[in-house]
């Protein structure tokens, strides 16, 4: 690994802390990409597949992923049925999650 690895690395880390407030985020001894999060999940966020911690190979793929969590956190909390999986999939193409974005109903019909 080189240094300039090494900043850019640690700085990317640092983004994504500072992006999302209310996870750890680490690199694992092995290189995978980890977060967790500071709070217990409530029962919402349980039911919308929200998970405590993350594992990706990159930190894009945490970054997509921490994204869809914290989308399906923020709808869950106003009382939407949303789910981790439907946040993830409007976040890629924009197709709805949930009421907030169009109804999860329609958009599961139109696949
Ligand atoms: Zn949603």
């Amino acid at each position: 690994m080189t240094y300039t690895q090494t900043e850019r690395e640690a700085a990317e880390l640092a983004g994504l802390r500072e992006g999302y407030p209310g996870w750890n985020v680490w690199r694992a001894s092995g290189g995978a990409w980890m977060a967790s999060r500071r709070a217990e999940l409530d029962l919402r966020q349980v039911r919308a597949g929200c998970s405590p911690t993350l594992m990706e190979d990159t930190c894009r793929r945490l970054w997509r992923q921490l994204e869809a969590e914290s989308l399906a956190d923020r709808h869950t909390a106003d009382g939407y049925l949303c789910s981790v999986d439907a946040a993830w999939w409007h976040l890629l193409d924009g197709r709805a999650c949930c009421g907030v974005t169009g109804g999860a109903v329609g958009a599961v019909e139109r696949l």
